[in-house]
């Protein structure tokens, strides 16, 4: 076996670019290879987001644990067992072995596929991302067949961003690997607390370098057992109290070990952020004490409190303020003695159903009945909403009005069906492999499943299905997927047409974003939130991570103005009900409360307040 590290990453990463090669190679009308690229996606994305240690899977299990993974099939667990076995897959090397361009260099690259990079290889030779970008502005690729001057634009652009974006990663793309590393650490004899600080506690969107705050009383020990970790790539550094490592998916982190009672005002500390630190510090100076990583002290040096965050809060006549409001917005004013008092913010497990689920009647990957199983016995959810496609949506090969009922229909007789026991196979699906990166809740046994749609908004603001058809569905999404650049009035029109029409419950996704891979279309947010106000519609929180729109500031300008929001996971795959964290903690990061968050309830009186 290959030296221990943890693998999920790796083999994510190479699954996808087995994909991204097939696909570069890929003739015009190969379904078969088609098929292909497409498993191989789906296996490299579950996997990515697994809590399982798919390493630790196979030393239990063997290949029939891969298999058990799901979206791995036989063809993809071997390939996995022999990467695991033998450090190398020889199909990639193959695959590889065709072509010198640096595919990697190009992964996360939005809107430029693998066909555009064969295209610029052959035409240009361009084999790398920096090559690209020369080209972009040396106006070269203009000169290929179908590439506009327009067309290079846009590419150079995208470069920027996507470079722009490489120094911080998405907070949901390195979830998996910091908690398995901060479970690792907790397990661990020596170890009295552990937790991770820094801007992955306060759950911002992306995160530069992480910080794990460790009590104990043997240092050195606990300083060994995290060098010697699988997720730990190099060791950078080393003091006294703090080791500096590289993790494995190329992070920088620092593992800093505390006594116990230092750990709180630690925790305090490295959590930051920068702003809301000063803002403590001055309170606690007005105080005539002194605040830092190691404790609060009084004038004569005498540590005062230390050993946990709320002791640190209360000492400076504080409420304990939860990290993701810790961006000095007017959060410590409130927190003040005799001051408002905080809002008291939506808990990681106040959902109860998830208004936007993809099946495989479009571009999501499992059937309604797989998606519904593990929304509730995984996830403790007590509906979803099948929210597909609707046909202006080519590419996902969008519903028609006569699939929509159809499918409607279909998942009224599924509702009947599903309030039976799951069979074997099913349990073992849902069992086998720990799909939820948290731990489940209380089951309901009378999970149930809506129709709906996420309708496309044209060009105009209309919609691509009528609402004779929308009337008939539980519940109804839009959402703009094209057009992107079209000014600000345009777009906000297209979005307010959209809110005004009786028949949409919802504005899922209102800007458009993915978080460093796009910009959203410019929209005026406070306009549509106005809108949405007069005409009861409601806006989404969508939890995908690497969209997480409404982002925060928008959040709490929607609140403040009493518009009702819905965090949805945006699930295409059981696997990603797992984002709603994500969109639980950017709701938090707008003050969000239960009561202003629709899917907290109950599903029949969610259904009192629609339009
Ligand atoms: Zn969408």
């Amino acid at each position: 076996m290959v030296k221990a590290k943890m693998k999920n990453a790796n083999i994510a990463s190479i699954l996808r670019d087995i994909a991204f090669l097939l696909e570069m190679e890929e003739g015009e009308d190969n379904s078969n290879i088609v098929f292909k690229i497409r498993s191989y996606k789906r296996a490299s994305d579950v996997i990515a987001n697994l809590s399982s240690n798919v390493e630790e899977v196979y030393a239990t299990h063997g290949l029939k644990g891969l298999m058990q993974i799901p979206s791995v099939g036989k063809a993809i667990a071997l390939k996995i067992e022999e990467y695991l076995t033998t450090g190398k897959i020889q199909y990639l090397d193959e695959l590889k072995s065709k072509t010198d361009i640096d595919i990697d260099g190009f992964y996360g690259l939005e809107g430029i596929g693998p066909k555009t990079i064969k295209i610029v290889y052959d035409k240009l030779g361009i084999r790398d991302l920096s090559g690209l970008e020369k080209a972009a502005s040396g106006g070269k690729l203009r000169s290929i067949r179908g590439f506009s001057e327009k067309k290079e634009e846009v590419i150079l652009k995208k470069i920027q961003l996507f470079k722009k974006g490489r120094s911080r990663y998405l907070l949901g793309e390195v979830y998996p690997l910091i908690k398995q590393i901060e479970t690792r650490l907790l397990k661990f004899n020596e170890v009295k607390n552990a937790v991770v600080a820094g801007s992955f506690r306060r759950m911002k969107e992306t995160v530069g370098d992480i910080d794990f705050v460790v009590a104990c009383n043997d240092v050195e020990k606990v300083m060994d057992y995290f060098v010697s970790m699988p997720e730990i790539d190099e060791v950078l550094g080393k003091g006294s109290t703090k080791t500096f490592v590289r993790l494995n998916n190329g992070m920088d982190a620092d593992l800093l070990v505390v006594p116990e009672e230092s750990f709180g005002s630690a925790l305090q500390y490295f959590t930051g952020s920068k702003e809301h630190g000063v803002a403590m510090r001055k309170i606690a100076l007005a105080k005539g004490l002194h605040l830092n990583e190691w404790g609060i002290f009084d004038n004569s040096q005498h540590r005062i409190a230390g050993s946990t965050e709320e002791e640190v809060y209360q000492t400076l006549d504080l409420e304990w303020i939860p990290p993701e409001m810790r961006e000095n917005l007017g959060e410590v004013e409130l927190a003040k003695k005799g001051a408002k008092g905080l809002p008291k913010l939506i808990e990681y497990n106040d959902l109860k159903g998830d208004l936007q689920v993809h099946s495989n009647s479009t571009d999501g990957t499992m059937s309604i009945e797989e998606m519904a199983l593990a929304a509730n016995e995984k996830f403790g959810l007590q509906y979803i909403v099948i929210t597909d496609h609707t046909k202006s949506l080519k590419l996902t090969n969008g519903l028609d009005e006569k699939q929509l009922l159809d499918q409607a229909n279909r998942i009224a007789e599924v509702n009947d069906r599903i309030r039976r026991v799951p069979d074997k196979t099913e349990r073992q699906l849902i069992n086998e492999v720990d799909l939820s990166r948290s731990t489940p809740r209380t089951k309901s046994n009378n999970f149930r499943i809506l129709s709906g749609a996420e309708v496309n908004i044209m060009r105009d603001g209309s919609l691509d299905i009528a609402n004779n058809v929308l009337d008939k569905l539980d519940i109804v999404g839009a959402a703009i997927h094209s057009n992107f650049s079209q000014p600000i009035e345009v777009q906000t029109d297209r979005l307010i047409k959209a809110a005004r029409n009786p028949s949409v419950d919802i504005i899922f996704h209102p800007t458009g974003r993915r978080i460093n891979k796009r910009e959203g279309y410019p929209v005026n947010i406070e306009k549509l939130v106005d809108i949405a106000n007069d005409t009861n519609t409601i806006l989404e929180i969508d939890a995908h991570y690497d969209r997480l729109d409404l982002k925060d500031e928008y959040v709490r300008m929607a609140i403040q103005k009493g518009v009702k929001l819905v965090i949805d996971s945006d699930a295409h795959h059981p696997v990603h009900f797992g984002f709603l964290k994500f969109g639980i903690g950017q709701a938090r990061r707008g003050w969000a409360e239960k009561s202003s968050i629709l899917n907290t309830m109950p599903v029949d009186e969610l259904l009192r307040c629609l339009k």
